[in-house]
């Protein structure tokens, strides 16, 4: 059954959100075979759907179309408190932090450390949720606060204009010297047996991006922030130094053949299997492995 109906929206190619307009055509399908292509960029190796919607088109869809909009708050509040995303976040807070949950939903996350008298503040874009994560302790954003620690909990896979719009959100909101928690799918997961068939087993309209530790670290590294710990399945946490004057993008062209060698790998049932077989037994497989090889540019 298709869970999430491709609309009908005249979608353009759009540059990766390092500026590289193209890339190799890695799937043509989404996981339930609806017609849509996903390609690995050829700079920065981050894999992302091509064509994809523009900022206009996704506030359309997410404000009308987007199935998750309707959902009953407090059975997502549930199911995100059921993360215990406080107990894997516990060393990087203080109870002294102002803490910003960003794309917070019905603010489920965190607000088990709000009733426990931390500060917590949240924001969505659905004021139906947002609502019920204030009914929940979470405060609303007051214009001009800079925050300790921003989290970004699943959400910045789902963004058009990744780059842009995440140097907007740490230049207001983050102190420098703050924290960033971010979580999505990471590569190193699904390649690895997070989903039944792969990164195609995750395909779908709104999933933008597909970070490996690597290629997340090459975005956050370009807008002026440090890697400090990964799970290597969807967490990692990075210090924010600071916007810097101009973006660079730093290229890793032995690591990134690494990368597709393993996707083309993995692409085949029987091969990810071996591979999830020995990467049992190693643990997550450190893709980053292959970077440290390749000199600094
Ligand atoms: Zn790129």
């Amino acid at each position: 059954m298709i869970k999430y109906a491709i609309p009908e929206i005249s979608l353009k190619s759009r540059p990766c959100w390092c500026g590289f307009p193209t890339g190799k055509v890695l799937y043509r399908t989404d996981r339930w075979n609806q017609r849509l292509q996903t390609i690995v960029c050829g700079r920065c190796g981050t894999i992302r759907l091509d064509p994809r919607m523009d900022r206009t088109q996704a506030a359309h869809y997410y404000s009308t179309q987007y199935p998750e909009r309707q959902r009953d708050p407090a059975e997502f509040f549930r199911e995100q408190a059921d993360q215990n995303a406080p107990q894997y976040l516990a060393r990087f807070i203080r109870p002294d932090m102002d803490i910003l949950d960003y794309g917070c939903g019905p603010g489920g996350k965190l607000a088990g450390l709000a009733s426990r008298g931390f500060r917590i503040s949240g924001f969505d874009l659905n004021p139906l949720y947002l609502e019920f994560a204030e009914s929940r302790g979470l405060r609303r954003v007051a214009q001009g606060r800079q925050f300790d620690l921003i989290y970004l909990s699943h959400t910045l896979e789902h963004w058009t204009d990744l780059a842009e719009d995440l140097q907007n959100i740490l230049q207001s909101f983050v102190r420098p010297g703050g924290t960033v928690a971010i979580e999505v799918p990471l590569l190193d997961r699904l390649l690895l047996g997070g989903r039944r068939d792969g990164i195609h087993g995750d395909l779908y309209f709104v999933h933008i991006w597909y970070f490996s530790v690597r290629s997340l670290d090459k975005l956050m590294n370009s807008l002026g922030c440090r890697r400090v710990h990964t799970d290597r399945l969807t967490l990692c946490v990075y210090t924010f130094e600071g916007i810097p004057e101009g973006r660079t993008v730093a290229a890793t062209p032995l690591y990134d053949a690494g990368l597709r060698t393993l996707i083309a790998v993995c692409s085949n049932p029987i091969a990810a299997v071996g591979a999830g077989l020995i990467n049992r037994v190693i643990r997550y497989i450190d893709l980053s492995a292959a970077a440290r090889l390749n000199p600094k540019p």
